[in-house]
C-alpha cells in the first residue's frame, strides 16, 4: 500500500543532522577522548593532559600546548564540515593529519555541552566559546589561557537521553578510555601524555625521548624483554616496531597495535598477514602481541572510508600484505635460526609396530646424555613417588617431552599435551557446586593494573574461585593471586594472572564472562608454563592419565604420547622432536 500523497521532503535542522553524524562518530566517552586528543596531536602539541570524570559521562577535558585556534574561527570550529586541514580535492588524496572531516567538534556539540578556550600564543588574549545543545546558546568572550587549547565536554548525551541508556558502567567506559589513550600515546612518541580519572593520575607518559620506555610503560616489561625490534623497508613501504617473540602470545587479540602513518587501524587483511607469519611459532588459539608502524606515501591509501577512520583502503593491498608477512617472518626466523624445531607429536597411525618389534631399549639407556637428560627429582608439591606400574622414566627430550619405558616399549610423552588433557577433563567434569582443589601460594603473585577489576558484583572473582584461583585487591591498582588449583602447579603464574585479568576486563565489558573461556586459559597455562620437567610431577601426570581412563599400552594417543622405534628415536636425537 502506498500513501496517496508522497511525504514531502524537508531539509533536516542542523542540530539533528549533527546528531545523526554523532551517531557514527561518538559512540561512547572514549570516542570523544579520541577525537579531542587527535585534534591536539594535529595541532602539534608536545604535551596533552586528559582529565576524565565518572568514566567520561560527566566530563572529558583535554588540554594541549598546540597551535591554538584563531579567535575568529572559534565558532566555525563547532560547525559541521568546517576544518583547517583540507581545502581542495587534491588535499583529500594526501592526508597527513589524523582529522580532516571537520565533523568531530560539531558532532560532540550536538550531544553534550562543550566549551573551548584557546590561544594561538600570538596575542595575549585567549578566547573561549561554549555551546549548549539544548538551549543552543553560544557564549563567547575573552579568557586566560597559555598558548594551546582546552576543550571541555560535559554531560554526555544529555540532549539525547535514549543514547545515554547504551552507556555501560563508569568503570567499563573508563577502560575503553584507557585503551584509547594507550593507543594514542603509542602513536605519538614525542608528545607527553597524561591521563587522570576522578583526580587520580593513571597514566603519565612524560618521557618523549625513548620510544622503548613508552612501550615498556604501556605494554609491560615482559613485552619489551621478549620483543624483537624490526625495521624493514622497500621502495615504497616501511614497517617498524616491536613484535613479541614466540613465547609472547596471549589468549586475546587485545595487544595488537597496528598504525598506518600514525593512525591506529583495524585491517583484516593486514592482521591476517601477521597472523600467518606467526602461525608456525605460536600455539593454535593464541594471539601474537605487536606494536607496528606501517609508513607509506599518503597517496597510496585512502583514509576516507570510515567515519571514525579506523579502516583504510590501500591501492596495493596484496603487495602490502606480502611485505608485512615477509618482514615479520624474517624477524621471527632470524631470531631463532639454528635452534631445533619442536613439532607436536602426532599419532603414528597404522604404523603397526608392536612392542616386540622395537629393539634397542638397552641402547636407549646408554644414550648420549647431551640429548637425553635425566629427569631431576622434584621438590614440587604435586608429586608422585613412583611412576605407574611397569613404567620407568628414562629421560627428557628438550623441555617438553619425556621418554619412558613401559613393558619393553618406548613411549614418547608430550608433557604439555598431557597436562592440557588432564586440565580439560578435570574442568569439564567440574560440577556446578564444585570447585577445584587449590593450594595457597606462599608468596602471592601480584600484578599492577591501572584500573580496578571491572567486577562490581564480584561475579568474575566468584568464577575464578570455583577454578581454584583466589583474586584479591591489595590497595589501589594491585591485584593478588593467592591460591592456585593443583593442576596448575607448573604454570607461569605471572603470565596466567595477566591473561586472567585481561580476560576479565574484556569479558566484563562485553558481558560474556564464561567458564569455557576461562577453561581455555587454564588449559593453555597448564601446558605452557614450566620448562622444568621433574620426576615427581611427571610421575603424577602419568598416574593421572591412567586415572582419566587412558590406556598407556595403546599404540598412541594423539597429542599425548606415542610409541617409538629406534629409528624414530635416532631421528629425534638428530633433529629434535
Ligand atoms: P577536523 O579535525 O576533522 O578538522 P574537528 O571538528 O575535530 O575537525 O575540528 C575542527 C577544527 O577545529 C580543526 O580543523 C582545527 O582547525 C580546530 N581545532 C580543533 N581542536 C583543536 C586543537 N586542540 N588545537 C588547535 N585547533 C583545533
Ligand atoms: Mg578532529
Amino acid at each position: 500500500m502506498y500513501p496517496e500523497n508522497p511525504q514531502r521532503i524537508r531539509r533536516l535542522p542542523e542540530i539533528l543532522s549533527n546528531q545523526i553524524a554523532a551517531g557514527e562518530v561518538i559512540e561512547r566517552p572514549a570516542s570523544i577522548v579520541k577525537e579531542l586528543v587527535e585534534n591536539s596531536l594535529d595541532a602539534g602539541a608536545r604535551s596533552v593532559d586528559i582529565q576524565i570524570e565518572r568514566g567520561g559521562t560527566r566530563m572529558v577535558r583535554v588540554q594541549d600546548d598546540g597551535s591554538g585556534i584563531h579567535s575568529e574561527d572559534m565558532r566555525l570550529a563547532l560547525e559541521s564540515h568546517a576544518t583547517s586541514k583540507l581545502h581542495t580535492t587534491e588535499d583529500l588524496l594526501s592526508i597527513r593529519t589524523l582529522g580532516f572531516r571537520g565533523e568531530a567538534l560539531s558532532s560532540i556539540a550536538a550531544v553534550a555541552r562543550i566549551s573551548i578556550i584557546s590561544s594561538t600564543g600570538n596575542s595575549n588574549t585567549a578566547w573561549s566559546i561554549g555551546f549548549d545543545p539544548i538551549t543552543r546558546d553560544f557564549n563567547t568572550g575573552p579568557a586566560a589561557h597559555p598558548a594551546g587549547t582546552t576543550v571541555t565536554v560535559s554531560n554526555l548525551f544529555y540532549s539525547m537521553p535514549a543514547r545515554k541508556k547504551f552507556l555501560r558502567s563508569e568503570r567499563t567506559e573508563f577502560i575503553y578510555i584507557l585503551e584509547t589513550v594507550k593507543r594514542l600515546a603509542l602513536s605519538a612518541f614525542d608528545t607527553a601524555v597524561r591521563l587522570q580519572h576522578n583526580g587520580r593520575v593513571l597514566m603519565d607518559c612524560r618521557d618523549i625521548d625513548s620510544p622503548d620506555n613508552r612501550v615498556r610503560d604501556l605494554l609491560g616489561q615482559a613485552f619489551i624483554d621478549n620483543a624483537i625490534e624490526l625495521d624493514c623497508r622497500n621502495d615504497s613501504l616501511r614497517l617498524w616496531g616491536w613484535i613479541g617473540d614466540e613465547t609472547m602470545h596471549r589468549s586475546q587479540v587485545d595487544r595488537q597495535y597496528l598504525y598506518h602513518n600514525n593512525r591506529i587501524i583495524r585491517d583484516r587483511k593486514l592482521n591476517h598477514a601477521i597472523r600467518v607469519a606467526y602461525s608456525e611459532k605460536i600455539p593454535p588459539g593464541r594471539y601474537p602481541v605487536y606494536v607496528l608502524y606501517l609508513e607509506m606515501d599518503p597517496s597510496l591509501a585512502d583514509v576516507n572510508v570510515h567515519p571514525a577512520k579506523y579502516e583504510i583502503r590501500f591501492r596495493e593491498t596484496r603487495e602490502i600484505h606480502d611485505f608485512i608477512h615477509g618482514c615479520i617472518q624474517n624477524a621471527l626466523s632470524g631470531q631463532y635460526a639454528g635452534s631445533a624445531r619442536i613439532a607436536p607429536i602426532t599419532a603414528v597411525a597404522g604404523s603397526g609396530s608392536t612392542c616386540e618389534d622395537i629393539p634397542g631399549i638397552a641402547e636407549v639407556r646408554e644414550f648420549n646424555r647431551d640429548y637425553l637428560h635425566p629427569v631431576p627429582k622434584s621438590s614440587s608439591y604435586f608429586t608422585g613417588d613412583s611412576p605407574p606400574a611397569d613404567t620407568r622414566l628414562l629421560g627428557s627430550v628438550g623441555n617438553r617431552y619425556v621418554l619412558a619405558e613401559r613393558k619393553e616399549c618406548l613411549l614418547l610423552i608430550d608433557v604439555a599435551g598431557a597436562r592440557k588433557f588432564i586440565v580439560r577433563t578435570r574442568l569439564e567434569k567440574l560440577g556446578a557446586e564444585e570447585s577445584l582443589v587449590s593450594r595457597p601460594l606462599l608468596v602471592p603473585v601480584s600484578i599492577h593494573v591501572s584500573y580496578e577489576l571491572p567486577d562490581p558484583e564480584g561475579g568474575f572473582q566468584e568464577l575464578c574461585r570455583r577454578f581454584g584461583l583466589q583474586l584479591d585487591y591489595a590497595g589501589p591498582g594491585t591485584i593478588l593471586l593467592r591460591t592456585i588449583p593443583l593442576i596448575l602447579e607448573e604454570a607461569d603464574l605471572q603470565r596466567l594472572l595477566e591473561d586472567i585479568l585481561e580476560y576479565s576486563a574484556i569479558s566484563w565489558t562485553e558481558r560474556t564472562a564464561s567458564s569455557l573461556k576461562l577453561t581455555r586459559i587454564l588449559e593453555h597455562h597448564a601446558s605452557s608454563g614450566s620448562s622444568r620437567l621433574e620426576q615427581g610431577s611427571v610421575n603424577a601426570l602419568l598416574h593421572q592419565l591412567v586415572l582419566a581412563g587412558l590406556d598407556l599400552d595403546a599404540n598412541a594417543c594423539p597429542g599425548i604420547w606415542r610409541r617409538l622405534d629406534c629409528k624414530e628415536l635416532a631421528e629425534i636425537i638428530e633433529h629434535g622432536v
